[in-house]
């Protein structure tokens, strides 16, 4: 019997699949996911961002009687999420303080005659006992808790109001939970089971790689003009995020970007909430639109086109990292993750991390974390490698598709120059960064040096064949193996570690990577159309002409334009040119609904950009 019930979910599962959301196959463990809560069992799923988390709560939702609670932290995102459900031909619907009265009254009766299958609830109103109340007289589906990392109070997102949701276990014990969440590290998947009651939930764990995401880490030199070369020879046009340490940064950025004739906005947690909503929106509604942010953006922002994440500064840690580059590329096309480092970032991270709250357990946890993402930023092998190995996900063999893959480092002996950094540092009393170590190095008659008299040390003038550049460049390396430190309290200062005395000994050789900043193209870099990285370059025109329509489609209705398709879906169209609605039906991302809303308008875009390309 239970085998047969476990085929026939399997049958509806793959045909909402098909004909409502229009794709042919599940991903990775989608439908073990899905044929595991539609038969009633609580899940814990772990899957990186762009992962398909959605699909494993919305298809059981459906294929079971009565309503899916979905729990979403943002109100503000909600609502296009309800609209792409919509879109799709999905009763889908939300209750927030965003609806009016009588909206809300409206979504009350549709409730309780059971005209509903997905319900978005932000947690606060969720655990209102009028909310459960109500819930309480209707038919449940199941309750989905997105974001479930918002749980834990040592994460980086954390809210209260997640903490009232282990009311959901036992008021409606008998209805399935399923909590989904893109943060991967160990104590945070164990406090989320705990708070939220899941001991007895299966545990889904997927593979954390993004393999369409290209990772790049540059030595910042010049930093503003290394982001707009690499947007200008690789993202013109393009929509993506750049993320900024502090507020007055994200604003000088937008600025300057701007003057580059960039669609820029700033967006940061101090704005007032009706500019941050304006930006919000613009980023998600328009095309091409390139939002500098501080961290205070990006969670529950599922734009699935954003086709680079940028750095300008280090995020605090690998997860960090990892979970807002993974914003960008949702929709599985060619993205890039970017980011520029330095070695004064590390000694602002550092000084974060000392003067905040936290006890000293935390603090050295917090060191700990930064260490990593060092090592990852100054490794000469494959970067994906080393991001996912921290995840305890192991790749067999180097990627191809990140910046030390696809320009292989070389590597020099720098077994005496890692000599005289470290031996500078302890004449000057690991008082001075690395900048003025250099000046000694280089032997030169600055005044304030003169005045300190470290024109008589021995390592006076010791150190021209390095150039500045590359002495800065053996110091950050030199911190990154643990050789050296940065002081955190005093500013940016060089210090000894336990492990320096070995290298001062001669017990250990050291290898540093060349540096490739030093040997970067000099010249301005030639623009390139952003769409010819997407298609292949006979399809240009005609996914151009699609994403035009699509925008047209998409003011009309005042929705975001991936709403009605994705860049994915109109690639697909512009590189096969189905010629009827059959043809059409096999594209991916087109259900039923869409096919019967947009099918003709698309085709009529290709019949018209027929002569752009001959059909093979
Ligand atoms: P997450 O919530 O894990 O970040 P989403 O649920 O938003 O990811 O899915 C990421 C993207 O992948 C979305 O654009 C979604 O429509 C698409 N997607 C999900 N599952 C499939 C599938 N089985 N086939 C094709 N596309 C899919
Ligand atoms: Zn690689």
């Amino acid at each position: 019997m239970a085998i047969q019930l476990d085929t026939s979910i399997t049958v509806r599962a793959r045909d909402i699949l098909n004909r409502t959301f229009g794709y042919a196959e599940f991903r990775g463990e989608q439908q073990e996911i899905i044929e595991h809560v539609a038969s009633g069992g609580d899940a814990f799923v772990l899957m990186p961002t762009g992962g398909g988390k959605s699909l494993c709560y919305q298809i059981p939702a459906m294929l079971r009687s009565g309503i899916g609670v979905v729990v979403s932290p943002l109100i503000a995102l909600m609502q296009d999420q309800v609209t792409a459900l919509k879109e799709l031909g999905v009763n889908a619907e939300m209750l927030n303080s965003a609806l009016s009265v009588s909206q809300q009254m409206d979504v009350k009766w549709k409730l309780r005659r059971g005209g509903i299958d997905l319900l978005y609830v932000a947690p606060e109103r969720l655990v209102l006992d009028s909310m459960l109340e109500m819930l309480s007289e209707v038919d449940l589906a199941l309750f989905a808790i997105d974001e479930a990392h918002c749980v834990s109070q040592w994460g980086h997102d954390f809210r209260e109001e997640y903490l009232a949701l282990s009311v959901l276990h036992e008021r409606f014990s008998d209805v399935p939970r399923i909590a989904l969440t893109a943060t991967a590290d160990e104590p945070t998947r164990k406090e989320i089971i705990q708070r939220l009651n899941l001991g007895d939930a299966r545990t889904f764990i997927a593979s954390f790689d993004r393999p369409n995401i290209r990772y790049q880490i540059v030595i910042k030199d010049r930093p503003q003009k290394q982001l707009l070369a690499f947007l200008n020879s690789e993202h013109d046009g393009d929509s993506g995020i750049v993320y900024c340490l502090s507020r007055k940064k994200t604003e000088q950025v937008a600025k300057l970007l701007q003057d580059a004739g960039k669609d820029a906005i700033p967006y940061h947690a101090g704005l007032n909430a009706t500019v941050r909503k304006h930006n919000q929106e613009r980023f998600l509604r328009e095309d091409g639109v390139i939002i500098v942010a501080t961290i205070a953006f990006g969670m529950g922002i599922d734009k699935p086109d954003v086709r680079f994440v940028a750095h300008l500064d280090l995020p605090k840690s690998i997860e960090a990292y990892y979970q807002e580059t993974g914003r960008a590329g949702r929709d599985g096309l060619p993205s890039d993750a970017w980011m520029t480092y330095g070695m004064a970032d590390v000694a602002v991270l550092r000084s974060l991390i000392e003067s905040s709250e936290a006890d000293d357990a935390h603090k050295r946890l917090e060191h700990r974390k930064l260490n990593a993402l060092l090592g990852l930023c100054e490794t000469a092998s494959c970067r994906r490698k080393i991001l996912l190995s921290y995840f305890g996900d192991e790749l067999a063999e180097p990627c191809g598709n990140c910046d030390t893959c696809l320009h292989p480092v070389e590597t020099w002996d720098g077994t005496l120059a890692a000599k005289k950094a470290i031996y500078v540092a302890k004449q000057t009393d690991e008082r001075f960064g690395a900048g003025y170590l250099v000046d000694i190095m280089h032997g030169k008659k600055l005044e304030r040096l003169i005045g300190l008299g470290h024109d008589k040390l021995s390592a006076f003038g010791k150190g021209t064949e390095l150039s500045e550049r590359e002495w800065s460049s053996v110091f950050r390396q030199l911190v990154s193996m643990g050789y050296l430190k940065v002081d955190m309290e005093r500013y940016g200062s060089i210090k000894l570690t336990s492990e320096s005395a070995n290298v001062l000994k001669g017990d250990v050789t050291i290898s540093f990577r060349k540096d490739y900043a030093i040997h970067e193209k000099k010249g301005k870099a030639p623009r390139v159309r952003a769409a010819s990285k997407l298609v292949d370059s006979k399809s240009v025109g005609v996914f151009e002409a699609l994403r035009a329509k699509r925008m047209e489609l998409a003011k009309e209705q005042g929705v975001p334009p991936y709403v009605i398709f994705h860049d994915s879906t109109l690639k697909a169209m512009a590189e096969t040119r189905p010629v009827n609605l059959d043809e059409m039906s096999e594209i991916s991302g087109v259900g039923e609904h869409k096919l019967a809303k947009y099918g003709v308008i698309f085709l009529d875009v290709l019949e018209k950009n027929r002569h752009e390309q001959q059909r093979d």
